[in-house]
């Protein structure tokens, strides 16, 4: 089974593709992590990729596109692939369609993770940090005990609002991009909707029951 899991920057993808990846034994594809490793790798790619990146111009499909068909003429990967980060868009979306018909594989499934502005927004303005022992809190979801001591209010370290106005900003860069996949998906059959603003083991159970559910699992 090939999977891919999209939603919102926050969504927590990163938390439930680990999840899947361990459950069922697949192959996380992140093209951010490629990348990553292509450049500190300084593959020939890599080279490539860093000069377009420092000259403040993104990534090619092109070039995208190339990274992950190494994957999927992967036989170790046949049909073990989840993908996370990718496709970004439609024509992304479609052009993975074609790389996978050209190694007789498809898309089984396609997850979105659906969280609201609002409750990202939650996430990020309502959590803060222990500065003693490190545990994290938020204000809405989670909230620091009533002590004087360790997790005391003093001791509670927010973030900065830069890392809110970046999010909003993400936000409204994927509901423009990426969000239209919600269609593409829908139109063959693929898509799932999953409510990621319950809790993680609550995520975790409905999307293991969605994926038990899917035939021709390989
Ligand atoms: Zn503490």
């Amino acid at each position: 089974m090939n999977l891919i899991i999209f939603g919102p920057p926050g969504a927590g993808k990163g938390t439930q593709s680990d999840f899947i990846v361990k459950k069922y034994n697949l192959f996380q594809l992140s093209t951010g992590e490629i990348l990553r490793n292509e450049i500190k790798n300084k593959t020939e790619l890599g080279i490539k990729i860093s000069s377009t990146m420092t000259s403040g111009s993104l990534v090619s499909d092109e070039i995208v596109s190339k990274l992950v068909e190494r994957f999927i003429s992967n036989k170790k990967y046949k049909n073990r692939l989840i993908f996370d980060g990718y496709p970004r868009n439609i024509l992304q979306a479609k052009n993975l369609d074609s790389l996978l018909r050209k190694y007789e594989q498809k898309i089984n499934l396609a997850l979105n993770l659906s969280v609201s502005l609002d409750i990202i927004k939650k996430r990020i303005s309502g959590r803060s940090v222990c500065l003693i022992c490190g545990k994290i809190y938020n204000e809405y979801f989670n909230k620091a005990p009533l002590n004087s001591n360790c997790c005391g209010s003093k001791f509670l370290q927010k973030r900065s609002d830069d890392t809110l106005d970046l999010a909003i900003k993400r936000f409204q860069a994927y509901e423009k991009t990426t969000e239209p996949l919600i269609e593409f998906y829908k139109n063959l059959n693929l898509l799932k909707v999953v409510n990621g603003e319950t809790s993680i083991p609550q995520i975790n159970v409905e999307i293991s029951g969605l994926i038990d559910s899917k035939e021709g699992w390989l």
